[in-house]
């Protein structure tokens, strides 16, 4: 029998007291209140494994939807209060996007304090699986950032929990590549007047997983590429089987061309880059690719389309949900496809309430949440 699963989880509301005796070189308590008051979030829970030296942080956003979705982060963070922001900013972001997909998901996200190069990571994997575990379904995990398939299934030898397994559902890039090109058709219809890439210029930044597979698809359209990445052998292999155009890395934000499609960092639409696109569309894989929301609004002053970032990605969500819910890997692809039809509403939207396209991508999440939220309020 296993022993119970020692956890700080709790309701929401008592939890966050259970944050403020555990966060070391925490911040005066009121200012963790506050933290929390200023982050609505349902739940958030501490959990902390002194054998194996686990710190672990689960921040449920909302699970009007369903259960709460999100990767865990493993990272060296500087206090445990940017820990705790990182997950509650990351699980926010997670309800929105799974909103936005249409997705029976709501938004959670987990953060691990520490080096991510341990190799010591059975034990600490475990104890998040347990973590995870004593969550009773409210959250499920999956790989990001300093983590990998195979820390996914120490946490399923603990809890069922989790997505991204060994030998399921796979690189997710394919997905997100076609949901992006998906995105780009909708940017075109509703800039251009026609689904048709064919004889436009895309930039493409990152020639990467997402980067090449989308280059595919609009080079079979007959679009132009011209690509750029720090890597030069994945640049190459792009000019060579795609016929594309290479530049280096900082020449991408100044070439002429139709798209920008930002598939590598995030942070790039900033003060420096905004106002040097010659761009009419910006669209493309990236996460947080605005550094700040005021970004948006530059680039809607300027008369550029934005197709919002956690929209157009989603295809990597709708993959680990499709593994969740043991889709083939058709209906996976077929579900990104519908990115065409969200990216089609946030425009209306925007137009319909005068507003930027990236604000108008959170009102169709908060629309879709306040609609099911209505019809669920009776017990059945
Ligand atoms: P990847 O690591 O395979 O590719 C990223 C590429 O960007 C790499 O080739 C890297 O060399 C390049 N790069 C890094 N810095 C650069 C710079 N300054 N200039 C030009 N190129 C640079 O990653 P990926 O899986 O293709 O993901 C790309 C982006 O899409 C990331 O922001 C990721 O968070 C986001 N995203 C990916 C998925 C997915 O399914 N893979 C899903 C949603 C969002």
């Amino acid at each position: 029998m296993r022993a119970p699963v020692k956890s700080s989880v709790s309701s929401s509301r008592a939890t966050s007291a259970r944050i403020l005796n555990a966060v070391r070189q925490s911040e005066p308590a009121e200012n963790l209140f506050a933290l929390l008051e200023e982050h609505v979030h349902e739940q958030v829970s501490i959990f902390y494994e002194p054998s194996s030296g686990y710190r672990g942080i689960i921040a449920i956003h909302d699970t009007t939807l369903g259960p709460a979705l999100g990767g865990t982060r493993f990272w060296n963070y500087n206090s445990d209060r940017e820990a705790l922001l990182d997950a509650l900013r990351l699980s926010r972001g997670m309800t929105y996007k799974a909103a936005v997909a249409g997705l029976n998901l709501g938004g959670g996200k987990a953060v691990i304090i520490g080096d991510n190069k341990t190799t010591r990571r059975e034990a600490l994997f475990r104890a998040h699986g347990r973590h995870v575990e004593s969550l009773k379904g409210r959250y499920i995990t999956a790989e990001d950032v300093g983590t990998s398939t195979l820390d996914m299934e120490y946490i399923h030898a603990e809890t069922k929990s989790v997505v991204g397994l060994i030998g399921k559902s796979g690189d997710p890039s394919p997905v997100t590549a076609f949901g992006t090109y998906r995105g780009m058709q909708a940017c075109a219809q509703h800039r251009w007047g026609s689904v048709s890439l064919s004889g436009r210029t895309v930039a493409i930044q990152g020639c990467g997983h997402v980067g090449y597979y989308l280059a595919q698809m609009l080079h079979g359209d007959g679009a132009k590429l011209v690509v750029t990445d720090i890597d030069g052998g994945k640049v190459q292999r792009m000019v060579s089987e795609l016929g594309a155009r290479a530049v280096k890395p900082e020449e991408i934000y100044t070439v002429p061309a139709d798209v920008f499609a930002p598939c590598a960092l995030g942070g790039v639409i900033n003060d420096d880059t905004v106002q040097r696109l010659k761009v009419e569309v910006v669209a493309g894989a990236a996460n947080n690719q605005l550094a700040e929301e005021r970004h948006g609004d530059m680039l809607e002053q300027r008369g550029i389309t934005y197709a919002p970032d956690y929209v157009i990605n989603a295809g990597g969500l709708i993959n680990v949900n499709a593994e969740l819910n043991g889709w083939t890997a058709e209906r996976a692809r077929n579900k990104a496809g519908d990115i065409y039809d969200a990216i089609l509403r946030v425009f209306e939207i925007a137009k319909e309430e005068g507003i930027p396209s990236y604000k108008a991508a959170d009102r169709l999440a908060e629309q879709r949440i306040a609609a099911v939220a209505k019809v669920r309020q009776n017990f059945v």
